[in-house]
């Protein structure tokens, strides 16, 4: 599937190139070192040092809201403040206090009896920092895809280096210099810079690289750690479906559908990616879906709660996608006026009906407002072309019979399930953030993020007293008494 899911976008090339020249200062090397350093003086941080380390990236978001949300917003040309707060300042935060609030009882020793031929002997394992851990950063939301992976690492104990996406030029400088400002060198730096920089940095002999971006550029990475033999975190994409199935309350499954779609104008790893839906129901979708666009988001040309492609290359790319599938005899289903206007990059969110298997909007990750309706003449056909696909990200299914829902569960496999909902599953403190297969590896959020950026050591206490010696060579009678015990004969 998606093989070339890469997403392009190059921003105003002379922005983006004095970004990286300003940056170009930080060598990934010599940070690299200085945060070996700094953990090899402070291996084991204690809880009260983690805890200074997340109020301060706290402070850094609270303190700087107005400028983070205007970097961004001017990278992508037209992102919503409130999207931003919603989406990127609303979690980052969130995930913060989590970890403040359970990072103390994450980090404990969890102690148990040894095996009972081995008593009294104790075990534990022992949750310890890994050392230096590297962060690569998208474009996308750029805040929370650095800000979430940064709290787990750092409730963990470890020392960080995040290399942000060229991007969006104007939020990795801020971020630079904000990380800069709030923390020493060594504890957290952030390297900017391109393509090149971006492989230099995944070469370094990191004890965990947590990288989010393409499935293209996951296996590069991958190919780089190996070298190093670092152990990787894959938060990759993918083509998440949403399945409406048979008992589904129709309207508000177009609707959540449409909210998930549509927010950051579809530029999200786990929107959904095209709907699954019995073929009678297509025309009713494509009515209630232009309702609901016309109720979220009046006037959208203008509307500025309405975010915009983020790149001339992406716009061009969805573009391209949607005349191609058109060409090949789908059809498309503007939901709202939108002139054609390259230099705004308002895409209109837009459904395809008819489509094909092999038209390119049906291998590719979209990563956009354009949503392919793919009709069902029964569940079981649509379960099973989820099931011949890559697994996807995210999935959605829709339906209030308990047994519809849960043979859906058991016969796809995905990276995360919002039943009845879309997008939620993320916002979830308790529930691991990952993908599987094509879409990822490995996991973060919460306990589980902290678990990813520790070494949960495991620990055997010998006894003073104990009785391993009977099992000494030279191996005599006490040793065969022993082991026709142990063998149970
Ligand atoms: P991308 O793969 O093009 O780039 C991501 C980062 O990798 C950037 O910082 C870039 O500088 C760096 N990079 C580029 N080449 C590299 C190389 N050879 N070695 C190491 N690093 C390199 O992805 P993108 O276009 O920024 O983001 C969009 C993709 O990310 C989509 O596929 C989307 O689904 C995925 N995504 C996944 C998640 C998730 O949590 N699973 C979240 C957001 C986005």
């Amino acid at each position: 599937m998606i093989e070339n899911n890469r997403i392009e976008h190059p921003v105003s090339a002379a922005v983006a190139t004095s970004a990286a020249q300003r940056h170009a200062a930080v060598d990934p090397a010599h940070a690299f070192a200085a945060a070996r350093a700094a953990q090899a003086r402070e291996p084991f941080p204690d809880w009260p040092l983690r805890t200074r380390r997340l109020h301060a990236l706290e402070a850094l978001i609270r303190d700087n809201h107005d400028a983070i949300v205007a970097a961004i917003s001017a990278d992508f040309g037209r992102r919503p403040a409130e999207e931003t707060e919603l989406l990127e300042i609303f979690p980052s935060v969130s995930c913060i206090r989590h970890a403040l609030k359970h990072g103390r009882r994450w980090m404990r020793p969890r102690r148990h009896w040894a095996g009972f031929w081995f008593l009294p002997a104790r075990t534990e394992i022992l949750p310890q920092p890994l050392g230096v851990v590297g962060i690569i950063v998208p474009w996308n939301y750029p805040l929370y895809l650095a800000i979430g992976p940064l709290i787990d690492a750092l409730a963990a104990g470890n020392r960080v280096l995040m290399k942000m996406s060229e991007y969006t030029p104007r939020f990795s400088a801020l971020f630079a210099e904000l990380v800069a400002k709030h923390f020493p060198a060594g504890e957290v730096a952030v390297i900017n810079g391109d393509a090149g920089v971006a492989r230099t940095f995944a070469a370094l002999p990191f004890d965990h690289l947590l990288f989010t971006g393409s499935t293209a550029v996951g296996r590069e990475v991958m190919r780089a750690a190996a070298a190093n033999l670092t152990p990787v975190t894959l938060e990759l994409g993918g083509k998440s479906p949403a399945i409406i199935g048979p008992h589904a309350r129709f309207e508000h499954a177009v609707e959540r559908i449409m909210v998930g779609k549509l927010l950051n104008a579809g530029q999200t790893c786990i929107a959904p990616d095209y709907v699954l839906l019995p073929r009678e129901r297509v025309p009713a979708f494509i009515d209630a879906a232009r309702a609901i666009v016309a109720t979220l988001y009046p006037q959208l040309a203008s509307n500025t709660q309405y975010a915009s492609i983020a790149s001339d290359r992406h716009y061009a790319r969805l573009t391209s996608l949607r005349d191609a599938a058109v060409a090949s005899g789908a059809t498309a289903h503007a939901l709202a006026d939108v002139p054609t206007n390259p230099a705004t990059r308002v895409f209109p969110p837009t459904l395809l009906s008819g489509v094909d298997e092999p038209m390119r909007v049906m291998q590719e990750e979209i990563f956009g407002p354009l949503l392919p309706l793919v009709a069902y003449a029964t569940l079981d056909d649509a379960l099973a072309y989820v099931a011949a696909h890559p697994h996807p990200l995210a999935l959605y299914v829709f339906d209030d019979d308990r047994t519809t829902v849960d043979t859906t569960l058991a016969r796809t496999l995905a990276g995360g399930v919002s039943v009845n909902d879309t997008i939620l599953h993320i916002a979830q403190h308790h529930l691991p953030f990952g993908g599987v297969g094509a879409s990822g590896m490995g996991a973060y959020h919460g306990e589980d993020g902290f678990r990813t950026f520790s070494r949960m050591k495991p620990v055997f206490r010998q006894a003073r007293w104990n009785a391993t010696g009977a099992l000494n060579p030279p191996y005599g009678n006490t040793f065969r008494r022993m082991i026709k015990i142990l063998l149970g004969r």
